[in-house]
């Protein structure tokens, strides 16, 4: 692209970053401006606290970016004091998909529910992952990426677990970062395979919500390793932590498994089965905050049939409390008026301070990489309509030697991603020309 295009392209550049997201799983505030010649500025409504720009920077390595305190940073913190919607309960299932996540659908399907779900692309499921098959409710073999799309299809939000399910605060921090953008990348190109849309999983939940509950032995300096396991999960979306524990995941009841065929697990004898369920459900229902009709983050787990048999008189049970039901997209709109995307500088494989050739695309399905929509530019691409409104892809993104400014043609449109602006503003989209 030469500098003279570029200058055309800014001087009529539509929004994209700015109020541009319409809500994806119902609620929340609707798009602004859509006006060609309109300058990026921001406006969204106000923040509380206001949302402070950032920009990134790159000194402490390759996706490890420095957390702006003022941010916000997520949900239902240990100790207290984040105030949810009254009456409101966000059932969040993790470590999924699994043999029981389809029948789990259902039933939320059947009691009108959203939930959000957090993924983890291996962990359970073996090396194979979400490409790995199982077996059925009706008996017959399946495909777990296949239950991703289920979930986006039918209105539930997911968002990142990490691949394997190991403690970040553990981990080193190229180790903690590797798992939460490979999960990411993972869950997209399932996504991809399947027909649905690739999105940036822009809500997370580390593995036992360490570090600020810990779980495994942690490295001579604790504090430096739960400080950057922080930073590493508050730079790639809002830390969802929780403020119901369910008790399903601690331990694994007589008749308990992850998976249809059984075993795999160390079963607890002295638990049975129904007593499992009766206090998932007592677990839950009988929370202090129940009775209060306080808010909600209740953790479950998909990969137990436990959960999955508890489900309904749960929901029932907290239908009678008086609550309805909402995604944490939906609290994340509720409370600060915009998505997800537009709080957080972005997943690792978004990051300005990563590599383009790292970012990932959907190349792994066999499309032709120079019709690939890949890295920072499928946020930009799916926040702008996707497929829909800005066509198939005319050829690979290009960058500028001298500006750095990245852009992508488009049938109907040119995307281009700015990193000399201050997000929201980097991204930008002209007609077709
Ligand atoms: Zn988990």
């Amino acid at each position: 692209m030469t500098r003279a295009r570029i200058s055309a392209l800014a001087a009529a550049v539509l929004v994209l970053a700015c109020g541009r997201d319409k809500p994806a799983d119902g609620g929340g505030p609707g798009p602004a401006s859509t006006d060609p010649t309109a300058l990026c500025v921001d406006d969204g409504p106000a923040l509380a606290p206001a949302l402070p720009t950032v920009a990134p920077t790159c000194s402490l390595g390759p996706g490890v970016l420095a957390h702006d305190a003022s941010r916000p940073l997520g949900f239902g913190f240990p100790g207290g004091g984040d105030e949810l919607p009254a009456g409101v309960a966000y059932l969040t299932f993790d470590d999924g998909p699994s043999d029981w996540t389809g029948e789990i659908l259902d039933t939320l399907a059947a009691k009108g529910v959203h939930a959000t779900f957090f993924v983890n692309a291996r962990n359970m499921k073996g090396p194979q992952g979400l490409d790995a098959t199982y077996t059925d409710a009706a008996g017959q073999t399946s495909v777990y990426r296949d239950l991703l799309k289920r979930e986006v299809d039918e209105g539930h939000v997911i968002g990142n677990h990490t691949v394997d399910h190991k403690d970040l605060a553990a981990l080193s921090d190229d180790a903690a970062a590797d798992q939460l953008d490979l999960n990411e990348q993972l869950v997209n190109q399932a996504l991809i395979k399947t027909g649905a849309t690739p999105r940036p999983l822009t809500l997370v939940r580390p593995p036992f919500g360490s570090p600020w509950h810990h779980h495994a032995p942690l490295p001579a300096d604790p504090a430096a390793a739960a400080d950057t396991a922080g930073r590493l999960v508050a730079n790639r979306g809002l830390d969802v932590m929780w403020t119901i524990d369910s008790s399903d995941s601690a331990e694994w009841a007589t008749g308990e498994s992850y998976t249809r065929a059984g075993g795999g697990v160390t079963v607890d004898a002295s638990v049975s089965y129904a007593d499992k369920v009766a206090r998932i459900q007592s677990t839950v229902l009988g929370d202090p905050s129940i009775a209060a009709r306080a808010g909600a983050i209740i953790l479950v787990h998909d990969t137990h049939n436990a959960t999955r048999d508890a489900l309904p008189a749960l929901i029932d049970g907290l239908r009678a409390a008086g609550y309805s039901f909402g995604t944490i997209e939906e609290l994340a709109r509720q409370r600060w008026g915009r998505p997800s995307l537009t709080l957080t500088p972005g997943p690792g494989l978004f990051d300005a301070c990563v590599a383009q050739a790292q970012w990932g695309c959907d190349g792994a399905t066999g499309a032709d990489p120079a019709h690939s929509v890949c890295g920072r530019l499928w946020r930009a691409y799916a926040s702008a309509g996707g497929a829909d409104k800005l066509g198939a892809p005319l050829g690979a993104p290009a960058t500028d030697a001298t500006t750095g400014v990245t852009s992508q043609p488009f049938e109907h449109g040119v995307l281009e991603l700015h990193p000399e602006r201050v997000a929201p503003c980097t991204e930008t989209m002209t007609a077709a020309p």
